[in-house]
C-alpha cells in the first residue's frame, strides 16, 4: 500500500519549518500538520531571539555541535534571505573577584566547542564598552547576535512552500499507529478531522513531543522521555537601553541567569528566569519583578525604580527535571527506537532557534534522505 503522503512533519514551530524546508529541498513531498491556526505560536515566538555562539554546552554534545553548525548556517541564511539580524556581541560578567576563575572555565569550554573568538577583558575595559556596567571582569563573545525569529520562520515556510510543501493548520495530531508495512496511519482532530497515511514522520511538536510520541502506537515507549516544563518570564525596560551588547551574569543551573538581551529596535528585555510549572500557562506574575530588580542591579546598579514592565513568558521543553543536569537534545530516529522513517525531536530547548537548520539537516540524515 502506498502512503497518502511521503513526509509528514508534525508542528510548525521554527524546528518543524526548518525540517519541512530541508526535506522539500531534498525533493521530498512534505505535509506540515499544525494544531494552531498559524506558524510559530509555541516556543518559537516566546524566546530571547539570540543567535548563540555555543559557549556553555558540554563539548561533544548535540547542543554544542548543532549550535556551532547551526549558527554558521543561520548567519548565512539571514544574509541570503534578508532576514533582520545583528551581530551585537555579548558580555558574560563576573560580579565578584572569585568568579573570574569561573569566567576562564567558561572560556575554555567555549573554545572546546569551537568558539575561538571569545576572550577575557578587565572590569575597566568592560566599562569602556558599556559604561553602565558594574563587574570585575568579563568575557566578550563577538559572534553572539540577535534575529527576527518571525522573519526567519516566514522565510523557512516560504522556501518549503516554493518546493511544494503543503501546510494544514488547525490540524492537531490525535493518535496513530505504525502499520505492519511500516506506513504510519495518523488521525487528526480540529474542525475538520482527517486521517491519512504517511511514509515517514517527523515529530517536531516542542513541549508536546513526548505526549505525541506516546500516542503513536507501534514504537517502543522506553525511549520516550518524561516532559518537564520550565517557565521563563521576561520584563522589558520602559526607557532607552544604556547597553548596546547582550549582558549575561554567571549561569545559574536551569537557565543562564537573568540576562539582558536586545531586540532589533534596540529595546532591552530581561529574563528569562526559571520556574518549574505543571502546564502550558503563559500568564506573567508581575510580582516576580522584585527578583529581577535584585538580579539586574548586580551588573547594572543604576537600574531606576519602576523601570521594568511586564513582558511575556516562554516555556522550556525540558526532558530533565529540576536539579538534574540539563539533558542534551534528543534526535530519536531508527537507531534509537528501531522504527524506520520516524524521528522524534525531544528536549529542543535553547539553543534550538540557533540550531534549527542544523537540527533539520540531522533529522534528514537520520531518515536516510
Ligand atoms: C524562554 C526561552 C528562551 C529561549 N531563548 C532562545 C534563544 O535566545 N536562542 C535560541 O537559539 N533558542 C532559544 N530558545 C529555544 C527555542 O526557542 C526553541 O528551541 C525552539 O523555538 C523550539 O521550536 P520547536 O519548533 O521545536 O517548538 P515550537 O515552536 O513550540 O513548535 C511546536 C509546534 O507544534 C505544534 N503542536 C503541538 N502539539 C501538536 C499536535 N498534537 N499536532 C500538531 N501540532 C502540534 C505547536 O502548536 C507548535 O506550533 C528559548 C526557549 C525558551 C523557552
Amino acid at each position: 500500500m502506498a502512503a497518502d503522503i511521503d513526509c509528514l512533519v508534525l508542528g510548525a514551530g521554527v524546528v518543524g519549518l526548518a525540517v519541512a524546508r530541508e526535506l522539500a529541498l531534498a525533493g521530498r513531498e512534505v505535509l506540515v500538520a499544525e494544531a494552531a491556526g498559524s506558524i510559530g505560536t509555541g516556543i518559537s515566538s516566546r524566546n530571547s531571539e539570540v543567535i548563540h555562539a555555543g559557549i556553555y554546552y558540554p563539548p561533544g554534545s548535540l547542543k554544542a555541535r548543532l549550535c556551532a553548525e547551526g549558527r554558521h548556517l543561520l548567519y548565512g541564511y539571514c544574509r541570503e534571505r534578508g532576514i533582520a539580524h545583528a551581530r551585537t556581541g555579548k558580555l558574560i560578567v563576573a560580579g565578584r573577584p572569585e568568579q573570574i576563575r569561573q569566567l576562564d572555565a567558561i572560556a575554555e569550554n567555549a573554545r572546546r566547542n569551537g568558539v575561538d573568538d571569545i576572550h577575557r577583558i578587565s572590569g575597566a575595559q568592560a566599562r569602556q564598552l558599556e559604561p553602565a556596567l558594574a563587574c570585575e571582569a568579563a568575557l566578550v563573545s563577538p559572534s553572539t547576535g540577535i534575529i527576527d525569529s518571525h522573519g526567519l520562520m516566514l522565510a523557512l515556510q516560504g522556501d518549503a512552500q516554493n518546493r511544494g510543501a503543503q501546510f494544514a493548520f488547525h490540524s492537531p495530531f490525535l493518535d496513530g499507529q505504525v502499520l505492519e508495512n511500516g506506513v504510519f496511519r495518523m488521525n487528526f482532530g480540529g474542525a475538520e478531522p482527517m486521517a491519512l497515511t504517511a511514509a515517514s514522520v517527523v515529530n517536531a511538536t516542542g513541549l508536546h513531543a513526548p505526549s505525541v510520541a506516546r500516542r503513536l502506537a507501534g514504537q517502543p515507549t522506553r525511549h520516550i522521555p518524561h516532559a518537564y516544563f520550565c517557565k521563563g518570564s521576561y520584563f522589558t525596560l520602559s526607557s532607552r537601553s544604556p547597553f548596546s551588547r547582550l549582558i549575561y551574569p554567571m549561569p545559574d543551573g536551569a537557565g543562564l541567569g537573568i540576562h539582558l538581551t536586545l531586540d532589533l529596535a534596540g529595546r532591552a528585555r530581561f529574563g528569562p528566569d526559571t520556574e518549574w510549572v505543571d502546564g502550558e500557562d503563559y500568564a506573567l506574575d508581575p510580582n516576580r519583578a522584585s527578583l529581577f530588580y535584585a538580579a539586574i542591579r548586580r551588573y547594572w546598579p543604576d537600574l531606576p525604580d519602576n523601570a521594568l514592565e511586564p513582558g511575556y513568558t516562554g516555556i522550556r521543553p525540558k526532558i530533565s527535571r529540576a536539579g538534574q543536569p540539563p539533558a542534551d537534545f534528543a534526535i530519536a530516529g531508527p537507531a534509537t527506537h528501531g522504527v524506520h522513517n520516524l524521528i522524534n525531536l525531544f528536549g529542543i530547548e535553547s539553543p534550538g532557534l540557533t540550531a534549527c537548520l542544523a537540527i533539520a539537516r540531522a533529522a534528514r540524515q537520520a531518515l536516510g534522505f
